[in-house]
């Protein structure tokens, strides 16, 4: 059985045995893919950094066909964003976005998600700390872009008429998108204005928009979109991530 060579990152790790560790990796030419990486647990220094959550490079693996689990050969550690470990807000924004993966993610390659997901990573442990917050929000709507979902902002998602420029209407959440202001009559989702709605769009190009408040909303928004259309229930990560941003101000809408 020949090995198999592709880029991956670390997403999580656990003791496995005396001296094993289970490896989960989010690779780009197989998807998720688990292993047991043999007689690491006692690797102290290097070795042991470079098998840390999180880490990028390549993984070389003996894929068994039909099986879950495979066994590692070796990981080439290329980046080991130690950064994110050291940094409560950091480091749960990035265990956000591989509980994410992790839920939704199976064995076959999404080459679009794992960019988004590395792209994100680098992000989350290089940006200054006044748009961390914003990052950790454009992130996690990135990962869910790159699967395939994304919120319908621009057309009413009952009546299909273009939102007007300053029209505040409600986000439907079982719909996947914005409503109108009068298809919003009644409606119990969240009031969703001119400011957040473009603030949305930048977050899902990827872009923290200038002056951006209302960090915890946003996350309610995204959290309840994963949830109803991407991974069927709550992140646990999501919640603690929530905990961490500053708590907005006492009002009912975002922008
Ligand atoms: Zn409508």
């Amino acid at each position: 059985m020949a090995p198999v060579t592709t880029r991956a990152v670390l997403l999580r790790a656990h003791d496995y045995g005396d001296s094993s560790r289970i490896l989960r990796f989010y690779t780009r030419d197989h998807g998720l893919v688990s292993v047991v990486a043999r007689g690491v647990r006692g690797r102290s220094g290097k070795g042991r950094a470079t098998l840390a959550t999180f880490a990028s490079g390549d993984l070389t693996v003996y894929m068994k066909a039909h099986r879950d689990l495979h066994t590692m050969k070796d990981f080439a550690c290329a980046m080991t964003r130690e950064g994110l470990a050291g940094h409560m807000l950091r480091f749960s924004a990035a265990s956000a976005a591989a509980e994410l993966v992790l839920s939704h993610a199976e064995a076959d390659p999404q080459p679009g998600v794992f960019d988004t997901l590395e792209f994100g990573l680098d992000a989350l442990r290089t940006v200054e700390d006044e748009v961390l917050a914003g990052t950790a929000l454009a992130v996690l709507w990135t990962i869910t872009e790159s699967f395939g979902f994304a919120p319908q902002l621009e057309g009413c998602v009952r009546c299909s008429e273009p939102l007007e420029g300053d029209e505040v209407g409600r986000f439907d959440f079982s719909a996947g998108g914005m409503r109108c202001a009068q298809c919003s009559e009644g409606a119990a989702g969240p009031r969703v204005g001119p400011v957040a709605r473009s603030q949305l769009e930048a977050l899902l190009s990827g872009h923290v928009p200038q002056g951006l408040t209302h960090t915890r909303r946003h996350l309610g928004l995204v959290s309840d979109f994963i949830a109803y259309h991407v991974v069927n229930r709550p992140l646990k990560s999501l919640r603690f991530l929530g905990s961490m941003l500053p708590s907005d101000d006492v009002e009912a809408s975002v922008g």
